[in-house]
């Protein structure tokens, strides 16, 4: 299909879009990437009266470092990230989850922000934004303002930006080095979306896991952050024991849905023999002995 007809504006710095958004009236779109907004264009899902094409504002190319966190401006793409060293130095999950987002022609024009406000809650980096206790920072004619992950995802393809805002960058937690990870995923084929997928990190302290956290994404209308989950291993070994208990108590939460690619009996149990894989690499990369070698 062919889109029905918009405006084009490309404007070269942050207050210029904010102020094209504004004179929209809440019909504009930004462009990032375009790797799904223009799929959705050309088949009428979404009729924008003007794109507002954010790829010509330098400042917002850039991934800079904050301290102990990480800002990706809003047109850093997921090649960038792919391979950015202090990424894969200071963040190793968000490197490997990298690696399972789409295909590569897609990665050289999609966006790690685009991908978080399409919150598809089958994409990699709307949980990685979740997991790595993401900031995003919003900007509209009434100034800017920080939206904290757990409020920006909504519903499925669903955030909380207002009309005639949009994100200039995301700030991410950077891992320290004694950080024990894992991003197990499936999917039918490499590539595509994930039917599930379980992203950990933990450190040992005293033989004990600590600091955990626990993200999914695929198996609900949002990605998930799994507090129950992060309670039920904090303080404790993890054991195949700890995993079984894992598996049951995520049997009783998830609540995914069925469709023509697998049922929600089929995701629950995929959950479950992901999270143990998650576990068990977590745990040795934190330096913990595992069923192998105890
Ligand atoms: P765009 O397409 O430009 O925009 C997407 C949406 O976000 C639009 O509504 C747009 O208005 C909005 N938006 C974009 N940037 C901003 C901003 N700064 N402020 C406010 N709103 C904004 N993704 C995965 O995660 N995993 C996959 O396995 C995967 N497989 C794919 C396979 C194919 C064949 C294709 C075409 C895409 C796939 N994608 C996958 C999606 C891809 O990662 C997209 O790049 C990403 O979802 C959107 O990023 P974008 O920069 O292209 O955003």
């Amino acid at each position: 299909m062919k889109p029905a007809p918009f405006d084009f504006v490309r404007p070269s710095t942050i207050s210029e879009a904010s102020e094209v958004l504004a004179e929209s009236g809440g019909d504009g779109k930004v462009i990032a990437g375009g790797q799904s907004l223009m799929p959705m264009i050309n088949f009428r899902l979404v009729k924008p009266s003007v794109l507002v094409d954010i790829n010509g504002i330098p400042e917002l190319s850039q991934i800079e470092s904050k301290g102990d966190r990480l800002r990706l401006g809003a047109t850093v793409r997921h090649y960038m990230t792919a391979t950015d060293p202090l990424i894969h130095e200071r963040i190793p999950i968000l490197h490997e989850a990298m690696h399972y987002v789409a295909h590569l022609t897609v990665r050289n024009r999609g966006t790690f922000c685009g991908s978080v406000c399409h919150a598809d809650p089958a994409a990699e980096m709307p949980m990685m934004t979740l997991l790595l206790n993401g900031q995003i920072t919003a900007r509209s004619v009434r100034g800017e303002r920080q939206i904290a992950a757990p409020d920006f995802f909504q519903g499925s393809l669903m955030n909380s930006l207002e009309p005639e805002e949009f994100v200039t960058s995301i700030e991410i937690d950077t891992l320290s080095t004694d950080t024990g990870w894992a991003f197990e995923e499936f999917a039918k084929r490499h590539g595509d979306f994930a039917l599930s997928c379980v992203a950990t990190t933990m450190r040992m302290r005293d033989g004990k896991a600590s600091d955990v956290r626990f993200a999914m994404m695929g198996v609900g209308e949002t990605p998930l952050r799994l507090g129950s989950v992060e309670a039920l291993i904090e303080g404790r070994e993890v054991t195949p024991g700890l995993a079984s208990e894992v598996v049951e108590l995520l049997n009783d939460t998830l609540q995914p849905n069925s469709d023509l690619h697998a049922s929600a009996d089929y995701r629950r149990h995929l959950s479950g023999a992901l999270a143990r894989r998650a576990l068990d690499a977590a745990w040795r990369r934190a330096g913990g002995l595992t069923e192998h070698a105890r």
